[in-house]
């Protein structure tokens, strides 16, 4: 076997232990005499399951009990339009704050269901720096104030949780949930597809204060009413099984590895790591987002020739360091550094990236 360190940026490396436990109970779950996947969501074994996922991923945030946790499906960009149209009425003003690609996914979600109103964007800057809150202008009855924790393509996260007084914070923590100790209570809600930082794709994570449950929202079907799923348990229809399970393992792994206090350790300790090769690179790689907002997860960077990006991801690839290749709306690489991201694998890259800045200097 040849598992190569993955810097995919989701789906993304899972931990070797979980999948090695998701391979051993396959065929059989714990003596119940079928599979994790093939048995009814209903029944014990299941139930079992999902609410352990539940009670582990309370206890790795440190989720109030105040707020309620659905396991959803349709990834984050389905959540982009439920949240309108659960949290808004037809034709309120939505405030959104755009720092890169996935804010801009989220107006387009919601557009047909909310005024929005973006309140402040980084894009005429190329999407490198936060607008500081002073700068917002926010709306007067806005329904909420929608943030991306962290930008996966541009690599810009928030390093502090914006105020927005009474009018509920809603963030996409896709790629940066469970990284660090988050305090919940300051955010009305919280997302994130779980192939990032979770678990597998095909299951979402929902956290949301309970009060806002109450608000009528728009006219919608039950099945895109977030109360409905609350009430059910998650399960108004056949929940993915399979992911749900694979996302308990990884919670139970992080809670044995030390919890969020571990992995924001870890995760600080690899971008520090990171960054350092590439501004005393003198040049020879960077990466232009403004230092106090660098992504902790998403590490894109550029080679001061892209003559060179080919010899770089082949000789990376040959070097066990996989899936370095940017995304294709900025080009030169990215690497994505997650929670299952050891940090033996970001010290693999950043002396891969020495050695060949002087191989090819
Ligand atoms: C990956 C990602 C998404 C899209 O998630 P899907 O599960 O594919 O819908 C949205 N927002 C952020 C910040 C992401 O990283």
């Amino acid at each position: 076997m040849s598992r190569a360190f993955n810097f995919s940026a989701g789906p993304a490396t899972l931990p070797e232990s979980v999948l090695r436990q998701a391979q051993d109970e396959m065929l059989e779950w714990r003596g119940s005499g079928a599979s994790i996947v093939e048995h009814s969501h209903r029944g014990p074994e299941f139930i079992q399951v999902a609410a352990e996922a539940e009670a582990d991923l309370r206890t790795l945030m440190s989720i109030p009990e105040d707020y309620a946790v659905l396991f959803l499906s349709g990834g984050a960009t389905t959540q982009q339009a439920l949240i309108p149209l659960n949290f808004a009425a037809a034709g309120q003003t939505a405030d959104y704050v755009v720092t890169g690609h996935w804010g801009k996914t989220a107006i387009k979600q919601a557009k047909p269901y909310v005024a929005v109103n973006t309140v402040a964007s980084s894009e005429a800057g190329g999407f490198r720096d936060i607008p500081a809150r002073g700068e917002w202008q926010l709306s007067k009855d806005a329904a909420y104030v929608h943030i991306t924790a962290n930008e996966t393509i541009h690599g810009v996260e928030f390093r502090d949780t914006p105020d927005t007084g009474d009018v509920p914070l809603v963030a996409d923590f896709s790629s940066s949930i469970a990284s660090e100790p988050v305090d919940v209570s300051k955010y009305g809600v919280i997302y994130a597809g779980a192939q990032k930082n979770l678990g597998p794709v095909g299951i979402t994570v929902v956290i949301v204060r309970r009060d806002l449950l109450e608000r009528a929202g728009q006219n919608r079907a039950d099945i895109f009413n977030y109360a409905s799923h609350l009430k059910g348990e998650s399960m108004l229809n056949t929940p993915p099984t399979w992911n749900w399970y694979m996302l308990g393992l990884n919670m139970k792994w992080m809670l044995a590895e030390g919890g969020v206090a571990e992995f924001a350790r870890r995760n600080a300790e690899k971008a520090a790591l990171l960054y350092s090769v590439i501004d005393g690179s003198g040049g020879y790689y960077r990466n232009e987002v403004a230092a106090a907002v660098r992504s902790r997860m998403n590490v894109p960077f550029f080679l001061h020739d892209e003559a060179l990006d080919k010899p770089f991801l082949s000789e990376a690839k040959a070097a066990g360091l996989m899936a370095l290749k940017g995304h294709r709306a900025l080009g030169g690489m990215r690497a994505s550094i997650y929670n299952a991201m050891p940090v033996e694998g970001v010290k693999a890259l950043a002396d891969f990236m020495k050695d060949f800045q002087q191989r090819h200097g």
